[in-house]
């Protein structure tokens, strides 16, 4: 089972105490952006086999949502962090670097 830890009550929460949200960090397009990148934005997601940032929110506790940086394929956890964070803090990226070698994410150097 998933268990992660919410960044604003400290909660370490089953799933079953999280609802899902998708894609963490998504760059948003709206009025004066072309049709391709509105229909990215809309329609467009990862789905890695490895490393995803994603968007969480503890609904049975606390409420808020935030974003967690995880392994898809093995569960590993490398850290939950506010929605409000804009970008993987450099913690929780260093931290995925040192286990996964030549990992990137998108333009984040
Ligand atoms: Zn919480």
């Amino acid at each position: 089972m998933l268990t992660l830890q919410c960044p604003y009550c400290g909660v370490a929460a089953d799933e079953t105490e999280l609802s899902a949200g998708g894609e963490a960090h998504l760059k948003r397009f709206g009025p004066g952006s072309s049709e391709e990148e509105f229909h990215d934005y809309l329609f467009t997601r990862e789905n890695p086999r490895g490393v995803h940032f994603e968007r969480w929110r503890h609904s049975h506790g606390c409420g808020k949502w935030f974003h967690a940086a995880r392994d898809t394929q093995t569960l590993e956890v490398f850290g939950t962090y506010k929605a409000q964070t804009t970008e993987p803090p450099k913690d929780i990226r260093d931290a995925i670097t040192a286990k996964r070698p030549g990992w990137t994410w998108r333009d984040v150097a």
